[in-house]
């Protein structure tokens, strides 16, 4: 279960990508490492860190498609009825997280950015978790929920960088959150479940319908657009021609090439500043690689970023379904 998307039945174009297996999707990250090396040396100590990271969430994926507990108990038809009244499906739902599981990966991410260049600062993270000072099964929920709020006030009160605090939790909770979608949107590789088809082709937000996060890039192979989630890797295709962020019209769009000959390119928004990738790839990417596809683009960030763009913070989605957690009570 890897590289399912949501789309239309009728309308699959792309080749499905069931065949793979960890070692296979573990190759294709080396081959991409490699030449992504070659061709921007810069980037090898950014390959070293992501090597790590992505291995392990290519290892978790595997043992959460084996493990028999559900993560959620959304039926597609609610999942439906929330896409209408445009709140993302797996948001405010009671999630079944395998904390045992996850928990380690959080320490583990910590020691990684810690290696990767991070330092004491992820240092300070750890040892806050290790004390018990937050308790990870809350910290895991709140992430799986997108509840930045809640995890950077935590933060501050424990006076470590709510950044990466933010980013382990993400790290370790993702591959629960694509298995999460995958369950609800694309039943075993079945494609899109009937239920939701016209609730997704309907879905007019840049925000992704499944967890409500920006999305990392846009695909673009064959003209067949579609935006990609950065956290739970869902696949959809934008409604309307304009600012994937702010909503505004195409007249506030240009775009932005690294090289002359290349197909990528970034959309760069004057109304909010905001800048989205599109990656003009053959396939695509499974859910596991898109950091990898994002990293191998960086010369499009450098580009943006040096016009004074960048990407937005998560949506402030609000809502009742933003209910206060453990996470959010600064008393201990
Ligand atoms: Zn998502
Ligand atoms: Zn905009």
């Amino acid at each position: 279960m890897t590289g399912a998307q949501v789309r239309p039945a009728g309308q699959h174009r792309y080749t499905a990508l069931t065949t793979q297996t960890p070692a296979s999707l573990l190759e294709r990250a080396e081959a991409r490492w490699t030449s992504i090396g070659a061709n921007q040396p810069d980037l090898v100590p950014a390959i070293a860190l992501q090597r790590l990271l992505v291995t392990r969430t290519i290892q978790t994926v595997d043992r959460l498609d084996g493990a028999d507990r559900p993560i959620l108990s959304l039926e597609p038809e609610q999942a439906a009825e929330k896409l209408r009244a445009g709140t993302p499906a797996l948001r405010g739902e009671p999630v079944a997280l395998p904390v045992a599981m996850l928990s380690p990966l959080v320490l583990e991410a910590c020691d990684d950015l810690a290696q990767g260049g991070a330092g004491d600062v992820a240092r300070r993270v750890r040892g806050c978790l290790d004390e018990g000072r937050i308790d990870i099964g809350s910290l895991l929920v709140a992430s799986f929920d997108r509840n930045q709020n809640a995890i950077r006030l935590k933060a501050v009160h424990e006076v470590i960088a709510p950044d990466v605090l933010w980013l382990t939790a993400e790290l370790a909770v993702g591959p629960a959150a694509y298995v999460a979608q995958q369950t609800l949107f694309a039943t075993a590789g079945a494609g899109t479940h009937p239920a939701l088809i016209g609730a997704l082709a309907a879905w007019p937000h840049g925000y992704c319908p499944a967890c409500g996060s920006w999305p990392a890039f846009g695909e673009d192979p064959d003209r067949s657009r579609q935006l990609r989630c950065s956290f739970c890797g869902v696949g959809w295709r934008p409604r309307d021609p304009g600012c994937t962020y702010c909503g505004r019209h195409l007249g506030h769009l240009t775009s932005l090439q690294a090289e002359t000959d290349s197909a990528h390119r970034a959309e760069l928004c004057t109304g909010c500043g905001a800048y989205l990738k599109w990656l003009d790839l053959p396939e695509p990417t499974p859910f596991e690689l898109l950091p990898v596809e994002d990293l191998a683009s960086t010369p499009l960030d450098v580009l943006a970023a040096q016009k004074g763009f960048g990407r937005p913070s998560l949506p402030e989605l609000g809502g009742p379904e933003r209910y206060p957690c453990q996470m959010e009570d600064p008393a201990r």
